[in-house]
């Protein structure tokens, strides 16, 4: 699940699970390592609490705990500017001082670390970093002990903040660069309206519309193979099979591939397409944000499409049983996606009946509140 903190989006990078191990491992090392020493562990705030506590939690022998308190981060880059704002309050002399840092990543906190202890004359200084980024680290002073080691990107979470926000996230999160979209899918019986309504909204929100009916009228005009087969299945009013669809589907999303977003019209239409589309916007960093649905009575489409029908050109609209097909089509196999969307709390269900700005001020409602 993507989440945004104040003007950023991250993505999950690291689960709570991937942490509690590392911190397992370093806690069996370092314990092995230091023997009988009671060591005094000291933690760099703010970042470290949650592992300094998770790791002092695991440890299985007697050991000190204290902190010390650091800035180091303005916003998203690592700053050269370190300031200490509460140093050591305790005589470290003659002790083993084990350093927790949540992360290091160019290593000016270490510099500001050694600087503080240079006078201490403890026994010896070991430094134990949960994260490390390769990368991005400047400096010579050894890591004794180093959890995950971490691409050179921004993350939050588990301590670590965006300027303020996401310390108290238990998982990591990675800062995500390609751009954030806004996915909707546009749902409802033939007839609804979803036509009309996805001119306007991408035009609001500036959205690509993909509708999966357009676009095999337009291969069957053109008399693709595509076209061809789709044919078949839609003069019925029957569904074109999943795999076509899924694969035409995809094709038309890699067109657009530095789209804001996208308002799927017609699609998806059944489970498989469901699963199928949120694999796509996964491979897209992404993810479908609202089923927005138009909620119209059966006899009102019924109407509407044979009204429609005179001056659509559209075999499949202008036979009544033929539109009955669709409808009832629709809500043996297609509405199963309500649930599919329930259960992910993305379903929005708007009354589509009314005029035309009526209908679209619901749903700039919905989407505005997204
Ligand atoms: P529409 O313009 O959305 O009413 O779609 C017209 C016809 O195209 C449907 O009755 C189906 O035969 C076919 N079609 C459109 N989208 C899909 C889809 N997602 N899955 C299967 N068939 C579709």
């Amino acid at each position: 699940m993507v989440i945004k903190l104040h003007d950023l989006y991250f993505k999950p990078f690291i689960s709570e699970k991937q942490i509690s191990d590392a911190v397992q491992r370093m806690v069996d090392v370092v314990a092995e390592d230091l023997g009988d020493e009671v060591p005094v562990f000291v933690g760099i705030l703010n970042g470290s609490f949650m592992f300094v506590s998770d790791f002092v939690k695991k440890y299985p022998k007697p050991c000190e705990v204290t902190f010390i308190k650091l800035a180091s981060y303005q916003g998203v880059k690592s700053t050269e500017d370190i300031q200490r704002l509460i140093g050591l309050t305790q005589d470290l002399t003659g002790r083993t001082v084990v350093i927790l840092e949540d992360i290091i990543d160019s290593g000016n906190t270490l510099v500001e670390v050694h600087r503080i202890f240079k006078n201490e004359n403890v026994k010896q200084l070991i430094i134990a970093t949960l994260f490390y980024k390769p990368e991005a680290y400047k400096k010579d002073f050894k890591l004794d002990y180093v959890g995950i080691e971490i691409p050179n990107k921004f993350i939050v979470g588990y301590g670590l903040d965006y300027d303020g926000l996401g310390r108290n996230l238990p998982a990591i999160y990675q800062q995500k660069t390609t751009q954030h979209m806004t996915n909707i899918v546009l749902f409802g019986p033939p007839g609804a309206g979803k036509g009309t309504q996805a001119n306007f909204l991408k035009e609001t929100y500036n959205l690509v519309h993909i509708s999966t009916g357009d676009v095999f009228r337009y291969n069957i005009k053109n008399e693709t193979a595509l076209g061809t087969l789709a044919k078949s299945y839609m003069d019925k009013g029957e569904l074109v099979p999943d795999q076509v669809t899924i694969e035409m589907l995809n094709s038309e999303v890699e067109k657009n591939t530095d789209a804001n977003g996208f308002i799927f019209d017609g699609f998806p239409r059944t489970d498989a397409q469901a699963s199928a589309l949120d694999a796509l916007m996964r491979t897209k960093d992404s993810q479908i944000d609202a089923m927005i649905a138009l909620e119209v009575d059966d006899e009102v489409l019924v109407e509407r499409l044979l009204e429609r029908g005179k001056t659509s050109g559209r075999a499949d609209d202008a036979d009544e049983s033929i539109i009955r097909n669709r409808i009832t089509e629709y809500y043996s196999k297609t509405a199963v996606l309500k649930n599919y969307y329930s259960a992910q709390d993305k379903y929005y269900g708007v009354d589509g009946v009314g005029s035309i700005e009526e209908i679209t001020t619901r749903i700039n409602a919905v989407i505005d509140t997204l």
